[in-house]
């Protein structure tokens, strides 16, 4: 079965937003956690790889792959 929201082991369309006709671009998503009055801010890189569009990637906190 394919279909949006199918995970496949090529990278055709955005991880993050699902595009597909877009260049994509090997990234590490970040995850950033905004500074709190008890907590310093933080930003946990994701090993796992992803594969962002342009406009992801100008969105989005990342690093490149
Ligand atoms: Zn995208």
């Amino acid at each position: 079965m394919t279909g949006p929201g199918a995970s496949s082991p090529t990278a055709d369309a955005c991880t993050s937003c699902g595009r597909d006709d877009e260049p994509l671009h090997a990234v590490h998503r970040i995850y950033v956690t905004p500074e709190a009055w008890d907590t310093p801010g933080r930003a946990d890189v994701q090993d796992e790889v992803e594969h962002w569009c342009f406009a992801c990637r100008t969105q989005y906190p990342h690093e490149d792959a």
